[in-house]
């Protein structure tokens, strides 16, 4: 069992935060006033390859595999930076990497590794449906050599950020399919052509993130981009899940370590009735929690991306670091603010901006209690609860 990273590991961590130190809390500071999108910063995390390294050699990417993805991404969230503006592109493709046929893939991968092609966009949530999402109700109804697709989606996030989106819809109605997953259908949509038949509406967050209301209106797509086999979508959907949490999980164990970080820094340095707070317990504790909250974290998320590596099952892992990174990210947000004390809800000190951005770890891209129902059902076998 060997714990530690490799000297190449060790590289690309050290490359990727030379990059973030780039974009210090100033650039991410300006960008939440206007609400923009990290044009720069995505522009240059994808010229130098970063965003592609899933994507194997053949195709033009780095080759790489989920454990030095999740390295760039936690690097990128301890940096003070924020990845959600383009790490999708990373976990969306390995749909298409392994369900999309050898056209698809000769057709886009090579694109996107380039940087001349976004696939950042994911079209899975359905106000009605939720977490529940076997129950989406967007309808692809087959006409010759294409398809039209009706319906709407929220919280699609990147959509005006990206030129394809996989879209997830039913094929066979809610009420002639055997099992709950059966009747869905993954389908990759062209933005740039799809003209007013998508409609995107950005909805307002608490932090600066591009998440839209999408509006689907006789969207015409092509049978050839038809990702995987027709009626399977759901569970071309579900093997991507797995390398989706474990990054999230990084992302999580990234600002964790930037709290954890930053309020020691602060603790030390901070003199309050003559002496450092940090020598107060009350100060102390919690951090020294929040970082052993962290440490197990990333020891779980090491061993879900380890098994994805090797492509062994890696559902329980995945689940438990997405949990456990997510709690330790929040337990060490709530543990920095308070080291701050006032400052840490200063805007300057980015500490408030992290704590909104972290929040959403425990609510996307799967909430908590699903999680904990993932655990309790799947991993302990208790009963169902739906
Ligand atoms: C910023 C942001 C970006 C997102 N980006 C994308 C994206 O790009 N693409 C995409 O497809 N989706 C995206 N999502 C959607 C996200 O995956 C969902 O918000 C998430 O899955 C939860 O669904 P919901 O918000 O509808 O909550 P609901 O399903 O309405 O759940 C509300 C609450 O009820 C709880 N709950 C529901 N059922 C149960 C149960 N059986 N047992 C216990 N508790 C339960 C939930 O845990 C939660 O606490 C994004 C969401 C956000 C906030």
């Amino acid at each position: 069992m060997d714990f530690s990273l490799s000297d190449d590991q060790l590289t690309i961590r050290d490359a990727v935060r030379d990059v973030c130190a780039r974009f210090p809390g100033e650039y991410w500071r300006e960008l939440e006033k206007t609400k923009e999108y990290p044009t720069e910063f995505v522009g240059v995390l994808t010229d130098l390859g970063w965003l592609s390294i899933l994507i194997p050699v053949e195709y033009g990417g780095g080759g790489l595999g989920i454990t030095e993805a999740a390295i760039v991404l936690e690097e990128i969230h301890r940096s003070g930076g924020n990845a959600s503006a383009c790490h999708a592109q990373m976990y969306t493709m390995g749909a298409l990497l392994r369900h999309g046929s050898e056209a698809q893939k000769r057709r886009i991968l090579p694109e996107i590794a380039a940087g001349r092609l976004r696939l950042q966009a994911f079209g899975v949530t359905e106000p009605d449906a939720g977490s529940d999402s076997t129950k989406i109700s967007t309808t692809a109804v087959r006409h010759g050599d294409q398809y039209v697709i009706n319906g709407q989606k929220v919280f699609i996030s990147r959509v005006e950020q990206s030129d394809l989106m996989l879209l997830l819809a039913r094929t066979t109605p809610l009420d002639r399919i055997e099992h709950t997953t059966d009747g869905l259908s993954l389908f990759l949509v062209d933005l740039n052509e799809a003209g007013s038949s998508i409609e995107a509406r950005r909805i307002p967050m608490m932090f600066n993130l591009h998440t839209y209301q999408v509006f689907l209106t006789d969207l015409v797509v092509p049978a050839e981009n038809v990702v995987g086999e027709e009626g399977r979508g759901f569970r071309h959907v579900l093997d991507g899940w797995n390398a989706e949490r474990t990054l999230i999980a990084s992302e999580a164990i990234g600002d964790a370590r930037f709290f954890v970080d930053h309020a020691s820094a602060y603790a030390c340095d901070r003199t309050v009735f003559g002496r450092p707070i940090g020598a107060n317990q009350g100060v102390q504790f919690p951090l020294a929690q929040a970082y052993a909250a962290t440490e197990a974290a990333s020891l779980v998320r090491y061993r879900a991306a380890a098994h994805f590596d090797a492509g062994e099952p890696c559902g329980d892992d995945a689940n438990l670091a997405k949990l456990l990174a997510s709690q330790a990210a929040s337990q060490a947000g709530q543990a920095a603010l308070q080291t701050f004390g006032g400052n840490g809800l200063s805007v300057e000190y980015d500490v408030e901006r992290k704590y909104r951005e972290t929040k959403l770890f425990e609510i996307a891209p799967v909430n908590n209690n699903l999680v904990l129902a993932y655990v309790g059902q799947r991993v302990l076998g208790l009963p169902r609860s739906y």
